[in-house]
C-alpha cells in the first residue's frame, strides 16, 4: 500500500514483494519442482505496486528468457538513478550451487553476461542481477569460504530470497573462481529491500585515489534518495576493489552522459575490466532521461528502449522530502533510528533487530 500520506513506500513494497516470492519458492521446494525467472519477477513486481510501478514491452516478452528489465529510481529532488537488471535463480547441484551467469543460446553466442553489460551501456547505468535465492532452509548447506565481519554467515540472511549485486562483481568472479562463482556472488550480493532502506546504515567508502571532491564527499558522507541507491550499488565493488592488488588510477574517464550528476569519473578498472566509478555512478541523473519522462507522461517510448528491454521498473523515493533529518550530528554518520522512526512510523517495530543493521556480510 502507499503510505498513510500517499507517498509511495518502496521500503515496504519490496518487502512486501520479497515476502511473497519467498512464499512461492517456499511452495515450489515443497513440490520439489524450481522456481523460473519470470515468475519470481512477476510476483516482486505485482506485489510491489503500486508503490512501484512498472510497464511491461510486448516485443521483448516472446523471447523473455532472462530479459532484462530497466530499473529507474526517482527521488523527489528529481535525482534519478537507473539500472539495468537480469534475474537469475540460485541453484543447487549436487552438494554445489550454480548461477547461469554465463549462459548462451548458442555456442557462438557472446555470454548472456557480456550482452547484458554492453546492453547497459547503451544506457549508460549500471548492470545488475537480481538473484533468486530461495528460503534460508535450502540454503542451509552453502559456504561461501569469504569472511563474514559480524560473525553471521550470509547464507542466513533473512532477507536475502531476493537478492541483486552489481554485475561487474560476477563478471570479475568467473574466470577467477569458476565453481565458486555463484557463492560469491550471492555473498558480495545485498537482499533488495535493503536497497530500498532508506535506514540502512551507510559505510563510508573512502576513495582509493584522488578522485573529484565531489566524489569523494558523496563516497565518504551519507546519501539520500537516488544517491544513497547509487552509493549502496557501490559498496561490494568498492570493497572488492580494495583487496585487488594494483594502483588505482586517478585520471578522468571519458564521459559525456547527458544530465550525469558526476563527470569527472575515475578511469579506474582495477580487476573489474570496466572503469568501475564511471560504470556505476553513470546510472546517477540529475532528471529522469526523456524515455522515463514519455512513460510517466502516459506516452510509449521510442523503439531503441522498448525493443532493448523486456520492461521499466520506476521506484520513487520519498526520502529526500525529510533531508533536515539527516544532517550529520558531529560524527559525521546518519542517526538511522531517528532517522527510520519518521519514515515508517511503526511498521518498523515489527522487524528484527538485524534488519536495521547493516546485513552485507562482506
Ligand atoms: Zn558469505
Amino acid at each position: 500500500m502507499i503510505s498513510g500520506d500517499g507517498r509511495p513506500d518502496p521500503y515496504q513494497a519490496f518487502q512486501r514483494g520479497r515476502l511473497a516470492v519467498d512464499q512461492h519458492m517456499s511452495k515450489v521446494l515443497q513440490a520439489e519442482d524450481m522456481w523460473a525467472e519470470e515468475t519470481a519477477t512477476d510476483i516482486l513486481l505485482t506485489e510491489a505496486f503500486p508503490d512501484v510501478r512498472y510497464w511491461k514491452f510486448t516485443k521483448r516478452q516472446e523471447s523473455a528468457v532472462g530479459a532484462d528489465w530497466l530499473w529507474w529510481w526517482i527521488d523527489t529532488t528529481g535525482t534519478s538513478f537507473g539500472l539495468l537488471t537480469q534475474a537469475k535463480i540460485l541453484k543447487r547441484r549436487g552438494t554445489g550451487w550454480h548461477v547461469d551467469f554465463g549462459y548462451r543460446r548458442r555456442k557462438t553466442e557472446p555470454a548472456q553476461i557480456d550482452k547484458l553489460l554492453v546492453s547497459s551501456m547503451t544506457f549508460s547505468v549500471p548492470a545488475a542481477h537480481v538473484l533468486y535465492c530461495g528460503t534460508p532452509a535450502y540454503r542451509a548447506g552453502l559456504a561461501c569460504g569469504l569472511t563474514h565481519h559480524d560473525g553471521a554467515n550470509c547464507r542466513d540472511r533473512e532477507r536475502a530470497g531476493v537478492s541483486i549485486v552489481p554485475s561487474i562483481i560476477p563478471h570479475y568472479l568467473m574466470p577467477r573462481v569458476r565453481d565458486n562463482v555463484a557463492v560469491e556472488a550471492f555473498h558480495w550480493s545485498l537482499p533488495l529491500e535493503d536497497v530500498a532502506d532508506p535506514g540502512r546504515s551507510q559505510p563510508p567508502l573512502p576513495p582509493l585515489a584522488a578522485v573529484h571532491p565531489d566524489i569523494a564527499e558523496f563516497m565518504r558522507r551519507p546519501q539520500l534518495g537516488a544517491r544513497r541507491v547509487a552509493k549502496t550499488m557501490l559498496e561490494a565493488v568498492h570493497s572488492i576493489r580494495m583487496g585487488q592488488f594494483s594502483a588505482a588510477l586517478s585520471e578522468d574517464a571519458d564521459d559525456g552522459v547527458e544530465d550525469a550528476v558526476f563527470t569527472h569519473l575515475p578511469s579506474d578498472r582495477g580487476h573489474f575490466g570496466v572503469p568501475y566509478l564511471a560504470h556505476v555512478l553513470g546510472g546517477l541523473r540529475h532528471r529522469p532521461p526523456a524515455y522515463v519522462q514519455d512513460l510517466l507522461a502516459g506516452r510509449t517510448p521510442p523503439t531503441w528502449v522498448t525493443d532493448a528491454v523486456a520492461g521499466i521498473v520506476v521506484i520513487h523515493d520519498p526520502e529526500p522530502a525529510i533531508q533536515h533529518l539527516a544532517t550529520p550530528a558531529g560524527d559525521g554518520r546518519m542517526h538511522p533510528q531517528r532517522h527510520l522512526a519518521v519514515v515508517h512510523s511503526d511498521d518498523r517495530e515489527q522487524l528484527p533487530p538485524a534488519a536495521v543493521a547493516r546485513s552485507n556480510s562482506g
